[in-house]
């Protein structure tokens, strides 16, 4: 049973239903220390903190806790304790740990700048052999190994994206492994944009010295892997650093991959140049498998993990977790865990018991409402705004897109439509959904803007 793995997913489950702020203070260097017939042991900071979780938080980490470890869960108790760098979740900053790759991050003092070991962020899991190849990510493998072949030859940069779960980081690392394979020397730098950012402002902010170290850190590398690019969205003075940062390693014939969750125009508050500069190499996207890669990563994960399982209920995960691959292996690892646990080997029934709510929630019930919800979060504008009648640009393609997906994703008719939107005109209606549908195969941004939003109301 790997503790810090099941931590990691509790933690990740109940993000979601706490506040970050709350979340942060109370969660970090939190820890699985110890599970035993059905009691699990949470390793906490101080008595303070302790006495908060057990009084607001115990039955909501019980249940995350069951839902993750698939274990029966007894009771949960708190024990003062620090925990082993490994056990680490969400360090003292409140960053969550991923991988073991993010874990270098917790101590930028003691690897900024010339004592970084080369090549050291990179994860050696990532690797091309252990990505199964499928009609959603061809294009994107296709790229990323091109690249892998002839670094600053091909596609400068490469530009990869897609939503969450699906692969980016794990493409972007193989490039990297593939060319420190081939070449020790090659100087490689993989960096979430976040760490790229905090790199950059802690060089400013202590002065000179530092800034030469963040330039040297940054600027004499020979691959430059830059994930999640999204999040310098509105991040100004970082956004002009890493333009510069990437016109040097450009000019130098130096390789630049870059990941995001959408394509460059479509990132709200990045500069315009940037959107240019990313656009002049190669934009690959990555989709969601179809069910025979699912069942191909499946069959791959488990026999990476040493563990048979059989087809049955391979093509049973397959068949009923559709989003993202991260969830695919979560469900995966669920049920190995929970295997381990009762000390038997997966059955068909075992797996359904322990993936229903699972399945029951990501075929939840779409409403208007949720349809709503999610389109204004994604376009940032209001429900009165998407509702309403003023006719400005910003606001004509949300509605057309909300149109789009009362009629596509609950079959809405076009009265009904327009009775939902605030009484409006079957026939304005009806143009919308139209248009909606003729553009898309033409227009890459809509057709992004669409499924993006369509993904956001069947998983959140
Ligand atoms: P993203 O960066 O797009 O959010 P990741 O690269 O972190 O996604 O992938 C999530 C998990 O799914 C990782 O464990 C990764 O190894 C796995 N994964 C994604 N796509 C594939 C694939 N095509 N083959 C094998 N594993 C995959
Ligand atoms: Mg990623």
């Amino acid at each position: 049973m790997d503790l810090v793995e099941i931590w990691r997913n509790t933690l990740l489950e109940l993000e979601v239903s706490i506040s970050r702020a709350n979340f942060t203070t109370w969660f970090k260097n939190t820890f699985i220390l110890d599970y035993k017939k059905g009691v699990f042991i949470i390793g906490v900071p101080t008595f303070f903190v302790e006495d908060w979780l057990r009084k607001k938080y115990l039955d909501h980490i019980k249940k995350a806790l069951a839902n993750q470890s698939g274990a029966e869960v007894e009771s949960v108790k708190f024990k003062i304790a620090t925990p082993s760098p490994e056990q680490v979740v969400i360090s003292d900053k409140g960053k969550f740990i991923h991988s073991p790759v993010d874990k270098p991050e917790k101590k930028p003092e003691a690897t900024f700048g010339k004592t970084l070991p080369q090549n050291s962020t990179l994860n050696s899991y990532y690797k091309f052999a252990n990505f199964i190849i499928g009609s959603s990510n061809q294009l994107a493998v296709a790229a990323a190994d091109a690249v892998s072949k002839k670094p600053g030859k091909v596609y400068n940069p490469l530009f990869v994206y897609g939503d969450s779960g699906l692969g980016k980081t794990h493409l972007m690392q193989a490039i990297g492994n593939h060319i420190v394979e081939r070449d020790q020397d090659a100087r490689v730098l993989y960096v979430s944009s976040e760490t790229f950012m905090n790199d950059f402002i802690s060089a400013v902010e202590t002065g000179s010295g530092r800034a030469k170290d963040f330039k040297n850190r940054y600027r004499s590398v020979d691959i430059l892997l830059i994930d999640d690019i999204q999040f310098l969205s509105g991040k100004e003075q970082t956004q002009e650093e890493f333009f510069h940062t990437f016109n040097h390693l450009h000019q130098n014939n130096k390789q630049v991959v870059l990941t995001a969750d959408r394509f460059p125009k479509a990132i709200k508050g990045l500069e315009r140049r940037l959107q240019t500069r990313f656009e002049g190499g190669m934009v690959a996207d990555i989709g969601t498998p179809d069910l025979e890669t699912r069942a191909a990563i499946l069959k791959q994960k488990s026999k990476a993990k040493g563990k048979e399982i059989g087809d049955e209920i391979i093509n049973y995960i397959a068949e009923n977790i559709k989003s993202s691959v991260r969830e695919l292996e979560g469900a995966l690892t669920k049920i190995l865990a929970s295997c381990e646990l009762r000390e038997c080997t997966p059955t068909l029934e075992m797996a359904q018991e322990i993936l229903g709510g699972i399945i029951e929630s990501s075929n939840k019930l779409i409403t208007p409402d949720s349809i709503f919800k999610e389109a204004c979060k994604y376009f940032h504008i209001s429900k009165e705004d998407l509702l309403g009648r003023r006719r400005t640009k910003e606001l004509v393609v949300p509605r057309q897109v909300t149109m789009y997906m009362l009629r596509h994703e609950i079959n809405l008719s076009y009265p009904e439509i327009g009775r939902e939107m605030g009484g409006k005109d079957h026939t304005t209606i009806m143009h919308g959904c139209k248009k909606v549908e003729a553009q898309m195969s033409q227009n890459p941004r809509l057709k992004n803007d669409v499924n993006l939003v369509k993904e956001k109301i069947h998983n959140t």
